[in-house]
Parts: structure tokens; sequence; C-alpha cells
């Protein structure tokens, strides 16, 4: 089974208008309508390839029991989720003007120590009841605390009756407190080029700048460190070892929750065991695979199989 976290998930609504004026009246069709945030996104990609997913996380509020209803009547995952106090954000998309996109992303519940505290021990009482392949920790949260991540990372190495591997996909502070300033080590982290840029300190924009970044000390001890590059493919640390993923270029709907595919991706590729070409090609195809797609966290199992048949992974 894996485990995802998702401590702010969302109600995401997207509406589709030819023009957006500011300070105007502006009418649309109806909007699409999907729960987001990474660590459901990331079981979405991984209950889709074949994996037994429990959905963990908060919500809250009226908006909380959409998010549980519309996620039931997804009949992917095993739901979890803790009610907070407070409502479940809703994060509104407006496609306009040929190609332009606004957001308005509300900052969600926040969250405490207990609901913290509630949290990890349903996680542990989980990994108790059935063997626990993955748990992944994706997406932001609703928290003062700069070493919300680390904690919750050492407390679940500590208390979990078997070694579980924990990956983990933040960004910004977060990241930056969990692997410069902390001393617990993630299995598995995935920045994007401008999250690894943002850590290093430089802009990175070609595989050979995201290889230089990988060499970073801060990423010794961690398992599996994919540098992702959009369409370019990803840089790879594993058990370092540095690996070029190539992959091949693709129509595309939409890219996003591409980086949370392939976490989910790469989940289901650790529980069955895969060797690590093979996981690097999965986690890659099913990215690849949602970028075909509207959905967040949305592949097609097919697509994705016939994706790994093109994807070269070379050892540096
Ligand atoms: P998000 O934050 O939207 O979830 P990300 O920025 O974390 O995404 P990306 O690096 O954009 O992650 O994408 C992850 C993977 O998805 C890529 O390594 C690649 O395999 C696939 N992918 C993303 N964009 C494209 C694209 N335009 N064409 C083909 N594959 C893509």
């Amino acid at each position: 089974m894996i485990i995802t976290i998702t401590m702010n998930p969302s109600v995401d609504i997207t509406y589709l208008t030819n023009t957006f004026k500011l300070g105007q009246l502006n009418r649309t069709k109806t909007p699409t309508i999907n729960i987001g945030g990474k660590g459901i996104n990331a079981g979405r990609a991984a209950a889709l390839s074949g994996s037994d997913v429990t959905l963990t996380g908060f919500i809250g509020g009226k908006i909380g029991d959409l998010t549980q209803i519309l996620l039931e009547e997804e009949k992917l995952f095993n739901i979890q989720m803790n009610q907070v106090s407070g409502e479940t954000r809703h994060a509104v998309t407006i496609m306009h003007d040929e190609g332009k996109h606004t957001e308005i992303v509300e900052e969600g519940p926040k969250l405490d120590g207990t609901n913290i505290q509630e949290l990890l021990e349903k996680v542990l009482h989980i990994s108790k009841e059935k063997p626990v392949n993955a748990i992944c920790i994706c997406g932001s949260a609703n928290s003062t605390d700069a070493f919300l991540f680390p904690k919750m990372i050492q407390y679940l190495k500590d208390n979990l009756e078997v070694e579980i591997p924990i990956l983990v996909d933040i960004s910004g502070e977060k990241l930056t407190c969990l692997l410069k300033d902390s001393s617990v080590t993630p299995d598995f982290i995935k920045p994007n080029e401008h999250e690894l840029g943002d850590f290093v300190g430089k802009t990175i924009t070609t595989k050979k700048e995201a290889l230089e970044a990988l060499h970073h000390s801060c990423f010794d001890g961690i398992k599996f460190v994919i540098a992702s590059l959009g369409e370019q493919g990803a840089v790879c640390r594993i058990n370092d070892v540095y690996y070029d993923v190539r992959i091949p270029k693709i129509e595309i709907k939409s890219t996003t929750g591409s980086g949370d595919a392939t976490v989910g991706g790469f989940a289901y590729a650790l529980e069955q065991n895969f060797d690590t070409k093979q996981m690097l090609k999965y986690a890659m195809a099913c990215g690849m695979s949602n970028a075909q797609h509207e959905e967040s966290g949305k592949i097609c199992r097919e697509d994705v199989l016939a994706f790994t048949q093109f994807i070269e992974v070379t050892a540096i």
C-alpha cells in the first residue's frame, strides 16, 4: 500500500474564457472542478498504476465535505482524511486570452500541533494494519512552523515499526529547512528546475546546470533525488550514481500535476521493486501521461507502459 499525505487539499475550479477583463463582468461556461493537492495527485497516479492507495491529510468545513464526496466518486483510493477547523481551500484558475492563465489560491485551514500529531498517529496506525511500501508527503501546509516537515519525517522514522521509504515533494523555504537546516534525511525528493535553482541560488535551465546542483552536499544521504526538467526529462542522483533521463517529444494538454504524477509513479515503481532504470522510466512516463490529460495526476497506464519503451536512462 502507498500512503499519501496532503496537508492542504484544494477544490480546483478552472474557468475557460476567451478574454478576461479586470474590473468588468466576465461570463464563462461552467468550470471544470477537480480535487487537487500534490499528495492527492500523486495518489491518483499511483492508484491508476495499480497501487492500493490511502489518502491522508486534512479537510475542513463544507468545502471539505465536498472534497470527500468528489474523492469518493473517483473510486480510486481509501480516504482517511482528518477533519480540521476552517474550510478546505479553493484554487481558481482562469484560462484566458490564448494561453494566459490567472490563478487565485486560498491559503487553506491553519494547522496546529495537535492536528499534526493526530495525522501522524493515523499514518502510524494505518501502517500497522497493512504493509506500506511508501509514504508520500507532498505539497504545502498552512503552518508557521518552518521545521514542520523535518519534524514529521523524524517522528515517522522514529515510530514506524518497519522502515518505509518517505518520499517528499515540497518547495521553497520548507525544502531549504529540510535539506540545509535539519539533520533528518528523506528517502526521495523531486525538485523541478526552479525549486532546485532556488535551493542552490542559481538559475537552472539545462541538464548540465541541474547535474552540477545535484552534487550539492545537502543531497548526500538521500537515496533518490530526481531533478525534473519538464519536456527535457530529468537528471537524477540515485544512491550517489547520476543519471540522465531523456524522454521523447509528445503532444501535451496540460503539464500541471506532471511532477506529482512523477512522484506517484515513483512510489508505484518502488512498490513493484523495479530496478533503478525501470523506476526512473516509469516515473517519467507517468509525468508524460499526465501532461496528456487536463486533470492533475491523471494517467493512462497503457500510455505509460508505451512511453517507457522510448525513454532512455544513462548513467553519467
Ligand atoms: P507540477 O509542479 O506541475 O506537478 P513539476 O514542475 O514538479 O510539475 P515537471 O518537471 O514539469 O514537474 O514534470 C515532471 C515530469 O513530467 C517531467 O520530468 C517529464 O517526464 C514530464 N513532463 C512534464 N512536462 C512535459 C512535457 N511538456 N512533455 C513531456 N513530458 C513532460
